[in-house]
């Protein structure tokens, strides 16, 4: 989806990925590196291909990226700079999500109260339902997606699951909160050369919603009153004027009963909640505003208005067989007449049980469009492939 906008722009982009990987598929060139984006020595051939490094996941090396970043990589035996958008250091911080979040807290933004565990045994887990009462949530601070890396304690019938879901990880305990919805916002962060802040501009808020951890659905707008939507803009505004680097980030929200909003994490990078945005603003879809801010050529008077009057974003997530969402694609390509329109996205990756192996978008121009009764069919079609 980079690899579109990049054609687009006239940028180059060079792949550090298995061979044959999905942005490879569309993007044929002989300076792809083959190999994983985990190892430091493939990472290194990387930046010495190219002027700009940028990542599509957070759980890299980062101590690569700093070395590459402020001493450089060896080129004809003189050190070549690349720099590392977002920031290399931002990276590291987002991979520690209690560090995350201390760090969000000590600039005074609202996140669930928190606590790092050392010990991972029953005594630990009294102490968390003292401070938070039941249910709380553990999490890995490392390395987690898609609610992998996270286990809510209901009560201690599941203490001796709990502990052993806890070993061999660096865990913290956190309250859990009852929300009414999660919103989202994608914001872009522009910069000199200097690392200085020079704006950030929120994309609109959405609802984010979710089944077992993994987001299902994305809705644009959120039925939120006007003052919500607006405070959640803002509050992802400032989240990530607290971080370092260009480009897009996604600021994942919970909306609590009283109104308030706490932020439950921030991804470094275009995201899910952000795909409604290559057809609601096409002009500036998230990909197309990854690449402009990580370049510098972010048109300062950029607005995020969005083209249509609704979107919902559904993912398609791998079903039990190869072919499972075979039905689910041939939907979107069925006749109606409804008012709404269905844009088809597949990524020419393997189908595995739960993986995102592409996503529909739907969106109607009027809001007189029942919209929600459109999307109704696919989202049913959606849970159909979870059984
Ligand atoms: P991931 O990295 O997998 O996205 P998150 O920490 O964002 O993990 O958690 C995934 C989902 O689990 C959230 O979007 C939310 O639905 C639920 N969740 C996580 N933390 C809490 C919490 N403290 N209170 C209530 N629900 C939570
Ligand atoms: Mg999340």
């Amino acid at each position: 989806m980079l690899q579109e906008q990049a054609l687009l722009l006239g940028v180059e982009l060079v792949i550090l990925d298995e061979a044959g990987s999905p942005a490879k598929q569309i993007n044929q060139n002989d300076k792809h590196v083959a190999g994983s984006f985990k190892d430091a020595d493939k990472i290194r051939e990387l930046a010495r291909r190219c002027d700009v490094l940028t990542v599509e996941i957070e759980h890299v090396d980062t101590q690569v990226l700093e070395e590459i970043a402020t001493k450089g990589v060896e080129v004809d035996g003189k050190m070549k700079k690349v720099p590392v958008h977002p920031s290399w250091d931002t990276i590291r911080l987002i991979q520690d999500k209690y560090l995350q979040k201390e760090h969000f807290s000590k600039a005074g933004l609202p996140v669930a109260p928190q606590m790092a565990l050392e010990t991972h045994d029953v005594s630990t887990l009294d102490k968390v339902a003292e401070a938070y009462g039941f249910p709380f949530m553990l999490k890995a601070r490392k390395g987690s997606y898609d609610g992998r890396g996270n286990f809510k304690v209901n009560g201690t019938e599941d203490y001796a699951e709990a502990v052993k879901f806890m070993e061999g990880l660096s865990i913290y305990a956190e309250k859990f909160l009852p929300f009414q919805k999660e919103l989202a916002v994608m914001v872009v962060r522009t910069e000199d050369d200097e690392g200085n802040l020079k704006d950030v501009y929120p994309y609109p808020a959405v609802e984010t919603l979710h089944v077992d951890s993994i987001c299902t659905q994305v809705v644009y707008p959120p039925a939120v009153p006007d003052e919500t939507y607006q405070k959640a803009r803002s509050l992802a505004s400032k989240v990530i004027q607290t971080l370092k680097g260009r480009g897009v980030y996604a600021v994942e929200m919970f909306l609590l009963q009283d109104g308030e909003l706490v932020i439950n994490e921030v991804a470094p990078r275009p995201h899910n909640s952000g795909h409604y945005t290559m057809e609601a603003l096409p002009a500036m879809s998230q990909f197309r505003a990854q690449l402009c801010a990580i370049l510098d050529i972010f048109p300062a008077a950029t607005k995020l208005q969005p083209r249509v009057s609704g979107a919902v974003m559904l993912n398609i997530l791998g079903g039990a067989n190869p072919d499972s969402h075979d039905k689910l694609v041939n939907m979107t390509h069925q006749d109606h007449d409804d008012g709404v329109d269905v844009f088809l996205h597949l990524y020419g990756k393997a189908s595995k049980p739960s993986r995102k192996i592409g996503h529909i978008t739907l969106t109607s121009y009027s809001p007189a469009t029942d919209l929600m009764a459109a999307v109704q069919p696919f989202a049913d079609e959606v849970s159909n492939l979870r059984q």
